[in-house]
């Protein structure tokens, strides 16, 4: 979804020397009784897959192979991702519906190959999930396991971070979490380089516009003019840095550890982006963030990064100094009512 297009080499790129690629085109691994990881290849000739005992096939690549009709495609369960093998391609939001596709394949006794080009990278990733899933091991774990089985597997270096945080969510991906509203807007810079354009699903309801299901969140208004701005759950929390660190993005580990803590030392907080900053936000990298309603300045943004007062570097930054805004509690009998706290 969020890849740039390309062409797709993974492995050929890894692996020049033929007798390599060779390997790793043609062969089909079974990682586990009845789930195989393969490459383009092991979908050429879809009889041989009838052979293996395979019915159900997830394909994670660039183009979507065509089964022809025949004995071995008759009732062949068939996921197609879209992805190309490129640290910045997003396979996080797809993980839940391929390991369930695994999952529900496997449960009804189907044998599962997952295949991408070369058998190197994104299968590896799709496979390395469901491992953790199932298993419920840490990445690392899953990966040793599968690279123990498959020498050449290796997976790019996004889509490890990208399976840290998806261990992080607890081998589920929850969109309403601060991980993964931090990722997708990191992925937002990535897929957006003018800032033009952005989905509106990334901003915020305006907290103005909507007053239920407010219940047991804390609103935020302006301190000079009362003008509600953002909800506590638009708060994305991080752990207090120990001093300035690389780029979140470019950097192999999880660049943020996104807690549900407040920091005392943070005098910032850092928020997804709300409807009313959408005009400050488009076509720049950075700015001021001001209340819509007086002027009054709030905060700042930058698409970069910035780095809170604790040490923090969170990439991109939407930052809104606490003393700028009160504190409100929705009183639940009263529903609009609010009690500063
Ligand atoms: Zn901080
Ligand atoms: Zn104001």
């Amino acid at each position: 979804m969020l890849e740039a297009p390309g062409p797709s080499h993974g492995c050929e790129l890894r692996h020049p020397s033929s007798a390599v690629k060779a390997s790793c085109v043609r062969q089909m691994l079974e990682v586990q009784p009845g789930l195989y990881l393969g490459g383009a290849a092991a979908v050429a000739e879809p009889n041989h897959l009838r052979e293996a005992g395979i019915t159900a096939v997830l394909t994670v690549d660039s183009e979507e192979p065509s089964f022809q009709a025949g004995p071995g495609a008759e009732g062949l369960w068939h996921l197609f991702v879209p992805a190309l093998d490129k640290p910045e391609t997003d396979l996080l939001s797809h993980l839940d519906r391929c390991v369930a596709f695994i999952g529900q394949a496997r449960a009804e006794g189907r044998g599962v190959l997952v295949h991408c080009h070369a058998g190197v990278s994104r299968s590896v990733a799709i496979v390395t999930a469901f491992l953790m899933k199932t298993d419920k091991l840490p990445f690392e774990k899953a990966y040793e396991k599968l690279q123990i089985l498959k020498r050449e597997a290796k997976m790019n270096e996004g889509f490890e971070w990208q399976l840290k945080l998806y261990q992080a969510m607890g081998y589920e991906v929850d969109t309403s979490s601060a991980i993964y509203k931090q990722y997708r807007l990191q992925k937002v810079t990535e897929k957006y380089p003018e800032l033009q354009n952005l989905p509106q699903e990334l901003f915020a309801v305006d907290p103005t516009t909507v007053l239920q299901g407010l219940k047991d969140e804390v609103l935020y208004k302006c301190r000079k003019c009362r003008r509600s701005l953002f909800r506590s759950s638009s708060i994305l929390d991080h752990h207090e840095g120990s001093g300035p660190i690389a780029f979140a993005h470019k950097r192999m580990t999880p660049p943020f550890k996104l807690t549900t803590g407040r920091q005392a030392q943070c005098t910032s907080y850092f928020i997804e982006p709300v409807q009313w900053m959408e005009s400050a936000l488009l076509g720049v990298m950075d700015g001021q963030l001001l209340c819509p309603k007086c002027g009054a300045k709030l905060g700042s943004f930058n698409w970069y990064g910035e780095q809170c007062s604790c040490g923090r570097w969170i990439t991109p930054a939407f930052q809104i100094h606490k003393n700028r805004v009160d504190e409100m509690k929705i009183l639940p009998v009263l529903g609009s009512q609010t009690r500063k706290i």
